[in-house]
């Protein structure tokens, strides 16, 4: 089992990650100013330290308003005992805790967007130096990342898992496993277009088998994503041999990506949007989505929204208020 590495990190470590057992504590990210001057903002670590074997790394909260990874985490923690754990799982279940105390996307410190910040910096902003310890400290002694999101606020995804896609073809075929393993029907790759400044970025640079997981949002938990995050994450750890059992044959995920700028549907005019598709299912290009109206204009007739390709509706938005250029939709094409 490998041992961490913190020198380079500003962070305070105060949580065993060596010794065998399962216990609590924190990182502590220490930032003075108006929010909390001369304070530390204690970002939650647990650790279950089981028999020998591989160790993997469990995030949630990366942005602070998607609340199924942190409550799966937390649930899979006080569910576990180190007798059932084969190797070390190592949870970070509210990684940009100021976003999550203040329940928003990005962090209340800098306006930073943990999942546009990595490899980091050991001497950057707050969420710079969160992104830094992932990446520099924790990735290096892990053989599997598991992170966990969903729409936010302003948004709900389809349920599905999210390998990228990799040039080394042994790290390609282990994140395509962990995605099939986790069990969402859908699996969402990440290909070129995908921003590689992501956890699922770091991953990739630093030859560790990855996923991401999309869950729902708009804010509160929902049942049945949750229920999807817990089966989803024993399943990824039966797949990798650290909790016991054998997979129930499955047959292979939906492989969907962006392919381009038709692949996401914005606002092109001010008013309400009145969906017509929900996420989940199929749309042709030339079909509408839904349309825009001016409830100050009612002789204006309605704007339609219309798709400009086919495939998946992957994601919705949440928000029935829009400006040109406000996030509708996206449409993900079958991978051939
Ligand atoms: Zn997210």
């Amino acid at each position: 089992m490998r041992q961490p590495d913190f020198s380079s990190s500003r962070l305070t470590v105060e949580i065993d990650l060596t010794h065998p057992g399962r216990r609590s504590g924190s990182f502590g990210l220490v930032w003075s100013d108006n929010t909390n001057p001369l304070g530390v903002w204690p970002i939650p670590a647990m650790v279950i330290v089981g028999s020998p074997g591989p160790t993997v790394l469990l995030i949630g909260g990366v942005h602070g308003d998607e609340y199924e990874g942190p409550a799966a985490l937390a649930r899979l923690y006080q569910a576990l005992a180190p007798e059932e754990v084969t190797g070390r799982l190592i949870f970070l279940p509210a990684l940009n805790l100021p976003a999550v105390r203040a329940g928003t996307r990005c962090s209340p410190l800098d306006g930073g967007n943990l999942n546009r910040m990595f490899p980091g910096l050991a001497d950057g902003g707050p969420t710079a130096q969160i992104a830094h310890l992932v990446a520099a400290c924790l990735m290096p002694i892990c053989d599997a990342v598991i992170d966990l999101h969903n729409g936010g606020t302003a948004s709900w995804f389809l349920p599905c898992a999210l390998p990228a896609r990799a040039a080394d073809g042994g790290l390609d075929a282990a994140n395509m496993a962990l995605a099939r393993a986790f069990g969402t029907g859908v699996a969402w790759l990440l290909g070129a277009a995908n921003d590689n400044r992501s956890v699922n970025g770091a991953a990739t640079a630093a030859g560790v088998p990855c996923i991401a997981a999309e869950l729902g949002g708009g804010g509160s938990i929902g049942i049945a994503p949750l229920a999807l995050a817990e089966t989803g994450l024993r399943r990824v750890l039966v797949h990798l041999g650290v909790l016991p059992g054998a997979l129930p044959e499955t047959p292979p995920p939906r492989l969907v990506e962006l392919t381009g700028p038709a692949s996401r549907v914005v606002a092109p005019v001010e008013g309400l949007f009145l969906p017509e598709r929900p996420a989940g299912r199929d749309i042709a290009a030339g079909e509408r989505l839904g349309r825009i109206v001016a409830p100050e204009r009612p002789d204006d007739p309605p704007v339609d929204i219309i798709a400009r390709t086919t495939g998946l509706i992957l994601a919705e938005t949440r928000r029935a208020a829009v400006r040109p250029g406000a996030f509708l939709a996206l449409i993900a094409t079958d991978v051939r």
